[in-house]
């Protein structure tokens, strides 16, 4: 029988990412969007590690089968780590990616030092708790400008010099060779088999209780 894993996305699309990758494997990725409306994790970790292994230990827990959560973001140097964490509301709640990419353009007027990252983790949790962690990260620069019209989020900033282009010039295939989600994914297959021994201990520890039927016993059921 196949194991089951569940993706902490909505998006059908990383889902077949992930079965491109792993699908020599016997394994069936389904998406929280599977499983009809769901609560909702809580996203409020400092770090990328922690926001991860949070998704994931929610959605594991919720659902009882091991879950892979991803959490990345934007790392600025001369901003002290900013947007960090909060790349995806960096301008407000419930900012779009344009608001963002101009805040950040904003607070980098005049700034020289215009190094940054994209951070990715990937935590795969199973029900009673452990995880793995998988991270990558991705170097560039700061533009001056927004440069392309592809991708999403802070690509248009975001310059990639071995390219020579921003993320947001690249095709989907291009990003996918270096960006940091693609590099942490890869990480994971290239060590896949080990972790789906790891996996199969994990479950196998932990053996779901026998049906209690003491409360029964003492019951007269004649009358
Ligand atoms: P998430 O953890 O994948 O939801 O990413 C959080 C936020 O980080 C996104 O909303 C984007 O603003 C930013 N981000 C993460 N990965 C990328 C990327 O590959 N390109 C551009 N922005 C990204």
């Amino acid at each position: 029988m196949s194991t089951m894993i569940v993706l902490a996305t909505n998006n059908r699309k990383k889902v077949e990412e992930f079965e491109q990758i792993l699908g020599k494997y016997d394994i069936e990725f389904k998406c929280v969007a599977d499983f009809g409306p769901l609560p909702e994790p809580v996203e409020d970790g400092e770090t990328f590690d922690d926001n991860a292994y949070k998704k994931a230990l929610h959605y594991a827990k919720v659902l009882g089968v091991p879950a892979i959560a991803d959490d990345s973001g934007l790392v600025v140097d001369a901003l002290g780590g900013q947007p960090g964490v909060y790349s995806a509301r960096y301008a407000g709640e419930k900012a779009t990616d344009m608001d963002n990419c101009l805040k950040l353009l904003k607070n980098m007027e005049g700034v020289t030092d215009r190094t940054a990252s994209f951070h990715c983790v990937l935590s795969l949790a199973v029900p009673s708790g452990p995880a793995l962690t998988y991270e990558a990260t991705c170097e560039g620069i700061i533009t001056e400008t927004l440069q392309g019209e592809g991708g999403f989020g802070y690509d248009p900033l975001f310059f990639f010099p071995a390219l020579g282009k921003t993320f947001a010039e690249m095709t989907a295939e291009e990003k996918n060779m270096v960006s940091h989600r693609a590099k942490a994914v890869a990480e994971l297959a290239s060590e896949f088999p080990k972790v789906m021994k790891w996996v199969a201990q994990r479950l196998a520890e932990v053996k779901p209780p026998k049906p209690d039927h003491s409360q029964f016993e003492d019951n007269d059921w004649s009358s």
